[in-house]
């Protein structure tokens, strides 16, 4: 092969003895855990808000942004579960840019994947130890995941990754809720059949393993928006496109049929500002319709200290490095709006 074996990493296995969970955190994650379960499987009846920056790129703006989640999680713990978006791992659509604290522990420095897997370890366990929330991050490389697999609370599966079969059978041995993305084609039957596949039990190839899953009965759909033929972002969360899926999901035989509807990338056509427009809209057909209320479980919001984004470099605090995201004040709005449905 044409590549430089650089160095072997240190399994999940010694990285976790390293940096080990604390046993009352280990016991709030449970907690959490449940929670989130209970509300893909319609036993509580709260909104899932995953919600945080597109990149969690620094760990000081990312632990203060999170306390500033947890202040708001006191007051709307009756309506809203929320779940701090801590995503470490970007896809890049050409490869090329940021590729999130895995890769670059430092953004502004070449790629260190050996200080980037402490690095996202050592984030991860900060914000559960300092926040008590179970967060959610993107499942990006399937191999990667067992160096968190004691501490999130949710798993996405990306736009770009939703079609490819190791995402699949490793979603079907995950025991968190897997929120599989539609395609960036905007295909809807490319999500259905990944989460039916996450949904069933596998044997499979895993960290050079023979493995078998028992199946996630949790993996469900998150609409995104897509890109049309002529490379346009087009919205997926009205009326008539709730309905679609809620058809797929009646003709089909999943467990726990659930929506959550990213309102960034192609639906907002990232312009974060949208965001709060998009979940009235949501909130509002959910009003209107008890089986939509039903499907619909929660949003996924993009959300940080700044509006907007920033390129890497100019070192603005708490302002996105990736997709432009909705600053705090506009964010505390749009929490407290939801509770007024
Ligand atoms: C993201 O969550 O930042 C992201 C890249 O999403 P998607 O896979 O929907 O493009
Ligand atoms: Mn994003």
């Amino acid at each position: 092969m044409n590549l430089d074996f650089e160095k072997k990493l240190t399994i999940p296995m010694d990285v976790k003895k390293m940096f080990p969970l604390e046993e009352a955190v280990r016991i709030s994650i449970d907690k959490r855990r449940t929670m989130i379960k209970n509300i893909i499987s319609g036993k509580d009846d709260r909104l899932l808000l995953v919600i945080g920056p597109c990149s969690a790129d620094n760990e000081e703006s990312v632990i203060d942004y999170t306390l500033r989640l947890k202040s708001i999680q006191e007051k709307v713990e009756d309506k809203i579960l929320i779940v701090p978006r801590v995503f470490t791992n970007k896809p890049r659509t050409t490869g090329d840019g940021y590729k999130g604290l895995l890769h670059q522990p430092d953004p502004s420095e070449k790629p260190d994947v050996f200080k980037g897997i402490i690095a996202t370890r050592e984030m991860h366990m900060r914000v559960v130890k300092e926040s008590g929330f179970a967060c959610a991050d993107e499942m990006l490389y399937p191999e990667n995941y067992r160096y968190l697999d004691d501490i999130l609370g949710y798993v996405t599966v990306g736009a770009r990754s939703v079609e490819n079969q190791q995402h699949r059978l490793t979603a079907s041995g995950v025991e968190v809720p897997v929120g599989m993305k539609n395609p960036t084609s905007g295909d809807l039957s490319v999500m259905m059949n990944a989460i039916n596949a996450a949904q069933h039990k596998h044997s499979f190839i895993y960290r050079g393993w023979a493995v078998h899953s028992f199946g996630n009965e949790y993996a469900h759909a998150v609409l995104r928006g897509y890109t049309n033929s002529k490379g346009r972002s087009r919205p997926n969360y009205h009326y008539e496109d709730l309905e679609t899926v809620l058809n797929l999901y009646k003709d089909s035989n999943l467990s726990n049929p659930s929506v959550i509807i990213d309102t960034n990338h192609a639906n907002s056509c990232k312009n974060p500002f949208e965001q709060p427009r998009i979940i009235d809209e949501v909130m509002n057909n959910r009003k209107n319709n008890p089986e939509l209320k039903k499907l619909i479980k929660g949003f996924l919001v993009e959300s940080y200290i700044e509006d907007g984004a920033q390129k890497i470099g100019e070192g603005i605090y708490g302002k996105s490095i990736t997709d432009p995201c909705l600053g705090w004040e506009k964010t505390e709005k749009l929490i407290l709006n939801i509770t007024k449905y």
